[in-house]
């Protein structure tokens, strides 16, 4: 059965109260079995929410790590330090963190090798801008990005890896790129990953799309060959919307 992987990226959003609400509500949803589902608070709720959501099937990630293991880097944060609060997975290469932040592939590609080396999952975020897009160059970013992102990076580290689609144009936007565009995005990177590191790695790697999904458009997102999941801003701060989310395939 195909597995997906609903993760909500909480981004600069939320409060500890209106953190641990949000747990108490989405504590007990009952989770598909082919279903993992993610929750990445900013840096201070991660070890509230992890610990809020003990004992049940959802997990707890963080938004942004340092590559480096300790030391005179001020405002940063460590793998280690998030491991050790309850993150299993981090997010590197969101659209706000190249775009506004200014990461460089270079440095998102030692951040990558750092979380898979250290036992955590991450999830690698790629997308083109509207311009590129406009201008035909979506497959060019697209492979520029993985070309730059996963140097260096083993096969033996791929099953700890997500990759998540996110057109930059549809973050938070409430454009959403049809299934039709996501999923020829989306085949185009499994393929790109076979070429790389061979059939069974491109099988078991997991896609998600990102980019204002939502109750209305998730299902048919999903249904997509080569979508396995979703990376979701807005809709993760509601619980009935992400509760919808996570039972997409119930959804008519
Ligand atoms: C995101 O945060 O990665 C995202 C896709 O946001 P939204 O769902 O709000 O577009």
């Amino acid at each position: 059965m195909k597995k997906y992987l609903i993760a909500a990226n909480w981004k600069m959003n939320k409060s500890l109260p209106e953190a641990l609400d949000f747990c108490n509500k989405i504590k007990d949803v009952d989770i598909p079995e082919n279903v993992e589902v993610l929750i990445c608070p900013p840096f201070p709720l991660i070890y509230p929410v992890s610990q809020a959501l003990q004992g049940t099937k959802i997990a707890t990630g963080a938004q942004n790590a340092y590559f480096e293991k300790s030391g005179a880097f001020t405002g940063e944060t460590s793998i280690e330090a998030l491991k050790s609060v309850g993150a299993e997975y981090i997010i590197i290469g969101h659209s706000e963190r190249r775009n506004i932040f200014k990461e460089p592939d270079e440095l998102l590609n030692k951040k990558l090798l750092a979380v898979l080396n250290s036992g955590l999952k991450a999830i690698f975020c790629i997308g083109e801008l509207i311009d590129e897009r406009k201008a035909g160059k979506t497959i060019s970013v697209i492979t520029k990005q993985l070309d730059a992102g996963l140097k260096d990076i083993p096969a033996s580290l791929m099953p700890a890896l997500t990759i998540a689609y996110e057109p930059v144009w549809a973050i938070g936007t409430g454009l959403t790129a049809t299934p039709a565009q996501a999923e020829e995005v989306h085949s185009f990177i499994r393929n790109w990953i076979k070429e790389k590191y061979g059939q069974s790695v491109a099988d078991a790697l997991v896609i998600q799309y990102g980019g204002s999904v939502k109750p209305e458009n998730v299902k048919e997102l999903m249904s997509q060959p080569d979508i396995d999941g979703a990376l979701v801003g807005g809709a993760a701060l509601v619980p009935d919307k992400f509760e919808k989310l996570i039972h997409f395939s119930k959804l008519s």
